[in-house]
C-alpha cells in the first residue's frame, strides 16, 4: 500500500460487525491508523456474540453484497470456502415457493453464498484486521463524539482510562441501536428525520442436524409469499428458510410470521406453525430433520431511516453507515448488502478525493450521503412496500403515528410472474432482486405496455390457494 495516498492521519470507526469492517476496509488506503472500536469481545472461532444477538437468525448475502465484499476484501470468498461456506446455484439449488408457485429450478451462473452470519461476519473481521494500518479494538464502548468549529473531532470513550480519541474522521457503523441522535445532540445539532415502520414481523431460529447423506432435492428451501403476498388468507405472511451452512451436518431454520403473528419457540409448536403455511413440502423438510439447538427468538423487526442524507444541520467529518443510517426490515435480506454497497461507495469517494489532491476531508460526509442515497432509498422502499399492505402496521415520522397508504401489489405481482416465463429474463429479474442489476429496465415502457396487455393472463399466474 502507497504511504503516499494516506494523506489523513486517524479514522476512528465506532462498531466492528459487517459495516464497521467494510468501512475500514474502504478507508485504509487514505488514512495512517483506521482504529475500529467494539464494546463487545471478539471471538477468536466463528461464534455468535453478544454484541449482534442477530447473529442467531438466518443471513442471506445477496450476490450484490458478497461482489462488494470481494471488491473491498480480496480473498473474502474463497476464504468463506475454505472455511466450510456453501456456494449454490440461487436457481438449480434453491426450492423457492412464492406467490407464484415454486419457482423454475435450472441451472445458471448466478450464485449465492450460504453461511451462517457468525462466519460472514469473522471473515470479514478477519481479512478487515490483517490489512497493516487496521487495528480492532474489543470491550471499548463509544459514549459521545468530540465537536469543534462545525466538525466532528473524535470521540469519548466510557471507563476510567484514557476517555478521548482525536480522529480526523469518526464513522458511525454502530448498527440499529445506535444513539447518534443524542451524540449530535449533545454537540448542539438538531435531530434528523426518523421513519419507523413497524409491521410486528417476528422470528423464530436455530440450527438443524440433518441426516448423514442427505439429498432431499435442494439445499436451501424458501418460502417467501412476503415477496408478492400471501399464500392463503389463514397463512398470511407466514415464511420459512432452510439451508447449508458450515459444519457438520448443519443447516440453519427461520419461520418468520408477521403482523404479531410470532412463531413460538417450542419444536413442536413451530412445526405446526409451518405446516400451516399449506405447503406439505416445508413440513416434510422438517421431519426428516433433528432440532439439537435451543430456538432463538428475534422481534425487533422495525424498519428505521434517520434521514441523515437529507438533513443539512450536521458537522463534516462524521457520517453513520450501515444499519446506524438504515435498518430494514431483515425479512428482506438487504442489511448487509446495503452496508457492503455503501462501504464500496465510500472507497469510490476517498479515492476521487485523494485523487483531487485536497487536503481536508470537509464535505465528505455530504459526498457520501449524496452518493448512496439511492441505493438506502430502494432498500427502504422494496421493505416497506409490503409492510405498508400488513394489517396492523405501525408507522410514525419523529414519534408522530402516519396515516397507511398501501400500494397495491397487483403490478408487481404480474412483473413477477411475467419474468418467470422466460428463463433469461427470469435470471434477469433474480439478478436484480440481489441487487446486481439496476431495476431500470422492469420501468421500461415495452416492459410495462406488455404487462398491461397481458393482465388478466398474468394475473392468473399468481396463485391464491
Ligand atoms: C433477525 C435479523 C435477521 C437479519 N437477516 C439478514 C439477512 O438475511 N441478510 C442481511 O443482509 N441482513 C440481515 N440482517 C441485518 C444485518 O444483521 C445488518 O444489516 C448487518 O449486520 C449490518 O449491521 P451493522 O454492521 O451496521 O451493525 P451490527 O451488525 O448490528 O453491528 C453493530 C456493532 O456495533 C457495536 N456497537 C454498538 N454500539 C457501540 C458503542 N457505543 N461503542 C462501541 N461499539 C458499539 C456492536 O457491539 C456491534 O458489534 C438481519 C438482522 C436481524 C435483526
Amino acid at each position: 500500500m502507497s504511504v503516499f495516498t494516506q494523506r489523513f492521519d486517524r479514522v476512528v470507526i465506532v462498531g466492528g460487525s459487517i459495516a464497521g469492517s467494510l468501512a475500514a476496509a474502504a478507508a485504509a488506503p487514505y488514512f495512517r491508523e483506521v482504529l475500529v472500536l467494539d464494546r463487545d469481545q471478539f471471538p477468536t472461532t466463528p461464534q455468535q456474540r453478544n454484541g449482534v444477538p442477530q447473529g442467531a437468525h438466518f443471513h442471506a448475502l445477496l450476490a450484490a453484497g458478497r461482489n462488494a465484499m470481494d471488491e473491498l476484501l480480496p480473498g473474502f470468498s474463497e476464504q468463506m470456502l475454505e472455511m466450510g461456506a456453501a456456494d449454490l446455484d440461487s436457481t438449480a439449488d434453491v426450492m423457492r415457493l412464492d406467490r407464484l408457485g415454486w419457482s423454475p429450478r435450472f441451472e445458471t451462473p448466478l450464485h449465492f453464498l450460504m453461511a451462517s452470519r457468525p462466519l460472514i461476519e469473522f471473515v470479514i473481521r478477519d481479512r478487515a484486521g490483517a490489512i497493516d494500518n487496521v487495528t480492532f479494538r474489543a470491550g471499548v464502548d463509544v459514549v459521545g463524539l468530540l465537536g469543534d468549529n462545525g466538525a466532528v473531532t473524535g470521540v469519548r470513550l466510557a471507563g476510567d482510562g484514557v476517555d478521548e480519541l482525536v480522529a480526523d474522521l469518526v464513522i458511525d457503523a454502530s448498527g440499529r441501536r445506535a444513539k447518534t441522535p443524542e451524540w449530535l445532540a449533545a454537540l448542539g445539532y438538531s435531530a434528523a428525520p426518523e421513519t419507523l415502520v413497524n409491521a410486528h414481523w417476528g422470528y423464530a431460529s436455530t440450527f438443524l442436524r440433518v441426516p448423514e447423506n442427505w439429498e432431499p432435492g435442494f439445499k436451501a428451501l424458501a418460502c417467501v409469499p412476503f415477496g408478492e403476498g400471501a399464500l392463503t388468507p389463514e397463512s398470511a405472511q407466514r415464511a420459512m428458510a432452510m439451508w447449508v451452512v458450515e459444519g457438520e451436518r448443519r443447516w440453519v431454520l427461520t419461520v418468520q410470521g408477521s403482523a404479531g403473528d410470532y412463531p413460538p419457540r417450542q419444536v413442536d409448536e413451530l412445526k405446526a406453525f409451518v405446516a400451516s403455511i399449506g405447503a406439505p413440502e416445508l413440513s416434510d423438510a422438517l421431519q426428516a430433520v433433528e432440532f439439537p439447538e435451543k430456538i432463538a427468538l428475534w422481534r425487533d423487526t422495525t424498519n428505521r431511516l434517520r434521514d441523515f442524507a437529507g438533513h443539512g444541520d450536521r458537522p463534516e467529518n462524521f457520517f453513520s453507515i450501515g444499519d446506524a443510517w438504515a435498518a430494514f426490515n431483515p425479512v428482506y435480506g438487504q442489511g448487509m448488502t446495503s452496508a457492503a454497497l455503501q462501504a464500496r461507495t465510500l472507497a469510490q469517494e476517498l479515492a476521487e478525493h485523494a485523487a483531487s489532491g485536497v487536503d481536508s476531508l470537509k464535505g465528505l460526509a455530504d459526498r457520501f450521503y449524496g452518493r448512496t442515497s439511492e441505493l438506502v432509498s430502494f432498500c427502504w422502499s422494496s421493505s416497506t412496500a409490503l409492510d405498508y399492505r400488513l394489517p396492523g402496521v405501525e408507522v410514525t415520522v419523529d414519534g408522530e403515528p402516519q396515516e397507511v397508504q398501501a400500494g397495491s401489489a397487483d403490478f408487481s405481482d404480474r412483473l413477477a410472474a411475467w419474468a418467470s416465463l422466460d428463463r433469461d429474463r427470469y435470471v434477469k429479474y433474480r439478478e436484480t432482486t440481489q441487487l446486481l442489476r439496476s431495476n431500470e429496465w422492469l420501468q421500461d415502457p415495452v416492459v410495462v405496455d406488455e404487462i398491461k396487455q397481458n393482465w388478466d393472463e398474468l394475473g392468473q399466474l399468481v396463485k391464491v390457494r
